[in-house]
C-alpha cells in the first residue's frame, strides 16, 4: 500500500499553496477518478488536498452568463433550471456520461481533469507514455478500438473521455483557475492539450493551479442542440463518438452552428470549419452530409477503430438532423 498525507483546506490560497510545493500532491474533490487511479498504482500521489470545504459550490447567474463552482456536482449542473434554460446542450452531455451514482459525486472540476480511459494507462504492467514517459505507446499497435482519429501523435493516440467537456467546447466555456501566481480565465479550447511530445500532460494548467469555476456566455444556442452519443451500451460506458450540435436558426437558414465531438481526440474536438461551411446555409440534409465530409477532413484511424471514419461522420449528421428539427431525437 502507498502511504500518503492528507490535508483538508479550509480556503483557497493554503490549498494551492499545499500543492504547488509538492510536485506529487494532488487536489482531491468528488475523488471518482482520482481514487480508482490510486487504487491501481496508476497514480502514487504523496499528498492529497481535500478542497470539498472550498467555497465553490454555487451556480450564479453573471449579466453575461453563468459561473459555476469548481465543486457543484455534475448531477446539480444537469438538473439546474438556469443550466436547462440557457445552456440545455450541457445539460444533456453530462446527463449522457457516467452513472446516477457517479454523476452525483463528481464535480466540474473534476470532470475538467479527467484522465483518458485507454486500458494501456490503468495496466501498470504495459507500456504507456501517458503513465511513464519514454516507456512506448501500448495503443499504437494494441487494440486501439476506443482511440483518436484527430489530433494524435506518435506518443499518444488516447481521448478525452468526458462528455462534460465537449458541450463546454461548443459553448466556449472560459475555466477560471486560482494558482501561486493570481487567477486566471483559460478558454476551454486552450484547456485540454493534444499528446504532441508531451502526453503525460493533459492540460495547460501550471504547477499548483486549481480549477475555482467555469463561466458559460449566454448565445443563441439553447434551442436548436443535440447531443448525441454512440457506445457499446446505452448506459455507463464512454463514447465511441459523440457529436455535439447548437444551430443558431432564423426560419430555415442556419446563422451560426456550434459543433463539437467527443470520443475522437485527446481533446474535445471543435469542427470549425464545418461551422464555417454551415453558416448561413439552409437546414437540409445535403447541407449537413457536405458538413460531415469537411469535419473528417484530416482524419486518421488506426488498425482497430477504421469504423470511426464512418460512425464519426454519421453520428454528427444524425445529431444536426435532431437539433434541426428535421430527426426525432
Ligand atoms: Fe498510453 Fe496514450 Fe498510448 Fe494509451 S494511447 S497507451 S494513454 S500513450
Amino acid at each position: 500500500m502507498n502511504q500518503f498525507q492528507y490535508n483538508k483546506a479550509n480556503e483557497p490560497h493554503s490549498a494551492v499553496k499545499l500543492v504547488a510545493k509538492d510536485p506529487d500532491a494532488h487536489f482531491l474533490a468528488g475523488g471518482t477518478n482520482l481514487i480508482d487511479l490510486m487504487k491501481m498504482g496508476v497514480v502514487n500521489p504523496t499528498k492529497l488536498v481535500d478542497i470539498n470545504h472550498l467555497p465553490f459550490s454555487k451556480i450564479e447567474k453573471l449579466p453575461h452568463g453563468l459561473r459555476i463552482g469548481a465543486l457543484v456536482s455534475n448531477s446539480d449542473v444537469a438538473d439546474s433550471e438556469l443550466v436547462k434554460a440557457g445552456f440545455p446542450l450541457l445539460s444533456q452531455a453530462i446527463n449522457a456520461g457516467a452513472s446516477p451514482q457517479l454523476r452525483n459525486m463528481a464535480t466540474v472540476g473534476g470532470n475538467l481533469m479527467q484522465r483518458t480511459r485507454c486500458p494501456y494507462f490503468f495496466d501498470t504492467t504495459l507500456p504507456c507514455n501517458k503513465r511513464k514517459p519514454g516507456s512506448g505507446c501500448g495503443a499504437l499497435e494494441g487494440i486501439n478500438r476506443m482511440h483518436a482519429i484527430f489530433g494524435a501523435s506518435d506518443q499518444c493516440i488516447a481521448v478525452n473521455p468526458s462528455d462534460m467537456n465537449v458541450a463546454m467546447r461548443a459553448l466556449n466555456a472560459t475555466v477560471h483557475v486560482s494558482g501561486p501566481k493570481g487567477a486566471r480565465g483559460i478558454p476551454i479550447a486552450d484547456f485540454h492539450r493534444l499528446p504532441g511530445e508531451q502526453p503525460e500532460l493533459d492540460n495547460t494548467l501550471k504547477n499548483g493551479e486549481l480549477i475555482t469555476a467555469v463561466e458559460l456566455p449566454y448565445s443563441a444556442f439553447n434551442k436548436n442542440l443535440s447531443y448525441l452519443k454512440i457506445r457499446d451500451r446505452t448506459s455507463y460506458a464512454f463514447a465511441l463518438v459523440s457529436a455535439a450540435v447548437a444551430l443558431h436558426l432564423e426560419g430555415e437558414t442556419i446563422k451560426e452552428a456550434r459543433l463539437a465531438m467527443g470520443g475522437v481526440a485527446h481533446k474535445p474536438w471543435r469542427l470549425s470549419a464545418a461551422e464555417e461551411f454551415l453558416k448561413g446555409k439552409m437546414v437540409s440534409e445535403g447541407n449537413f452530409r457536405q458538413a460531415a465530409q469537411i469535419a473528417m477532413k484530416g482524419a486518421k484511424a488506426y488498425q482497430y477503430n477504421q469504423f470511426k471514419l464512418k460512425l464519426a461522420p454519421n453520428t454528427l449528421i444524425q445529431s444536426l438532423r435532431i437539433a434541426s428539427g428535421i430527426a426525432a431525437s
